[in-house]
């Protein structure tokens, strides 16, 4: 049983050590031919997978889970080797995989099992049930930064869900995207082929898989592709929940535990050399703890390097938008507090904080993606909210505040906050994961990353006729007819 499509196209694919530049996989350029394939075969494997109770298809998964885990050193290994982030990094990221597959795996059977509801007085003789589906296939595209962790969010949930799924991971991360999908076939044996299956290539792989007759995409990369793939699905009118980038802002209150704000900050914003969709681009902080803060900031990043705490910058060509947006920042009227433009050595950034930048400048507006931060003061924290939500981009948030934390998170216009804590949301498998506007829509993780993978079919069912009063029929009487207006009346009128 193989779990990948078979290679067409002739040039393999590449993968590199970031750090180094040594290859260290060579892998198929998958066809839209050797795509169509494993769609195929993934759609006939679609009504044996979906067929199994939910107990069955958590059994195949807690077995995922335990095989990942057990070959956890493997696993953590290729993603230092292929992505560049740091092996403790790389285990927590593998960590809060198991954590998601064995969410979904458990919970599948609450959240989507069948659901009776109320027929409501005029239909009181039905029985109403709310059933939900699989899709059918489930075609993921993932992004480099996060190898492991971005698929589990979707496949997990869609297999879990009752869908077949076939992964096209990032170029940059396929040694990785193949080792996390068939783990599922040599964790059990006895699957059928193609229930996780694994295509790899370029875009054009991703681009195929879009146009092959899948039932839905996840996607979850820059936004720019989002588009691309949003474009190519309307063609068929497949579904998509669309992972995008993000600009996420990390609001200092007064009353905030600063030095604890400046450490979150100080992580959110440097970790994984800050190629993460919801690390911590923007600081608002307000005026009266602003010099406490960047002195705390500043300590925090005192003994932060790449190449320790964090690995090298995993595509060459974003070193080019970091290094922009720091001149940027700089000719908008921001100072460094930490680091500057000589602190870009690619393969590695060193960290960078940027002070008080001009508000329209690319560092501020765009997704920098890299190991930097701009700290901005402001007079109030309706300022930091107004300034946090002037972004294009809506993915995630951190508030910083001992009493006011929930009542600041809930006027920003995000899919996701941290309050005291930094990414914390991430980590928490019933959370609900996405954003609004240019961060995408659609969520995966928690039940609605289930009900995301389903579709809901709702089932009325007659339990028995009321003599004379077939509402629904060319049959209805006078007198049914006015007992129903007599009963609307009751329901709905004016009270007396
Ligand atoms: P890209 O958008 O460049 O690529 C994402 C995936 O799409 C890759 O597998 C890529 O393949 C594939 N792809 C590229 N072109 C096409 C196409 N025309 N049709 C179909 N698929 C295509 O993103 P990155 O990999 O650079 O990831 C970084 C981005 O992801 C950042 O913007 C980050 O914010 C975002 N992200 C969002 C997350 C979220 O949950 N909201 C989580 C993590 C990251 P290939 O690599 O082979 O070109």
């Amino acid at each position: 049983m193989t779990q990948t499509a078979p290679p067409v196209v002739s040039d393999p694919l590449r993968s590199v050590n970031p750090a180094t530049g040594e290859v260290i996989a060579v892998l198929p350029v998958h066809s839209a031919e050797a795509v169509q394939a494993a769609v195929d075969q993934a759609r006939e494997s679609a009504p044996w997978w979906a067929g199994l109770s939910f107990g069955e298809r958590a059994a195949y998964l807690l077995r995922w889970r335990t095989y990942l885990h057990d070959h956890a050193d493997e696993l953590v290994e290729l993603i230092h080797t292929e992505n560049g982030k740091p092996h403790e990094d790389a285990y927590l990221e593998l960590a809060l995989v198991l954590e998601h597959i064995a969410w979904a795996a458990k919970h599948a059977s609450k959240v989507l099992g069948r659901r009776r509801v109320g027929p409501g007085l005029l239909m009181s003789n039905h029985q109403a049930v709310v059933e939900q589906r699989p899709l059918g296939v489930v075609g993921v595209i993932g992004p480099w930064n996060y190898p492991i962790y971005t698929p589990a969010g979707s496949a997990g949930y869609a297999l879990a869900a009752g869908n077949t799924v076939v992964f096209k991971p990032s170029e940059h991360t396929s040694a990785i995207g193949v080792f996390f999908a068939e783990a599922f076939g040599l964790a059990n044996p006895d699957v059928r082929p193609g229930v996780l299956s694994v295509v790899t290539g370029f875009g054009e792989t991703g681009a195929a898989l879009c146009r092959a007759g899948v039932n839905k995409i996840a996607f979850t990369g820059s936004t720019a592709t989002g588009k691309k793939i949003m474009a190519a699905c309307a063609e068929t009118l497949t579904p998509v929940v669309l992972e995008l980038g993000g600009k996420d802002a990390f609001i200092v209150a007064p009353d905030a535990d600063v030095t604890a704000a400046a450490d979150a900050a100080a992580w959110g914003a440097m970790a994984n050399s800050g190629q993460t969709c919801v690390g911590v681009e923007r600081v608002y902080v307000t005026r009266d703890v602003r010099d406490k803060f960047l002195a705390a900031l500043q300590r925090s990043l005192r003994n932060v390097r790449p190449g320790t705490e964090y690995g090298p910058m995993t595509m060459p060509g974003q070193v080019d938008v970091v290094r922009r947006h720091i001149a940027d920042a700089l000719e908008h009227g921001g100072t460094t507090l930490v680091g500057g433009l000589d602190s870009v050595r690619p393969p590695y950034v060193e960290p960078v904080v940027l002070v008080d930048t001009d508000e329209t400048s690319a560092a501020v507006q765009e997704e920098t993606f890299g190991p930097t931060l701009t700290v901005r003061t402001v007079d109030s924290v309706n300022e930091a909210i107004s300034l946090a939500n002037a972004t294009r981009y809506g993915l995630a948030s951190t508030v910083f505040s001992r009493k006011h934390g929930l009542d600041i998170a809930r006027q920003l216009r995000v899919g996701m906050t941290s309050v005291n804590s930094v990414l914390s949301f991430g980590a928490i498998p019933a959370l609900p994961f996405g954003g609004v506007g240019d961060s995408g829509f659609g969520r995966i993780h928690g039940a609605e990353g289930l009900r995301e993978f389903s579709r809901t079919h709702s089932i009325a069912r007659q339990r028995f006729a009321v003599p004379g009063m077939a509402l629904l029929s060319f049959r209805r009487s006078r007198a049914a007819m006015s007992i129903t207006k007599r009963l609307v009346k009751l329901m709905h009128g004016r009270a007396r």
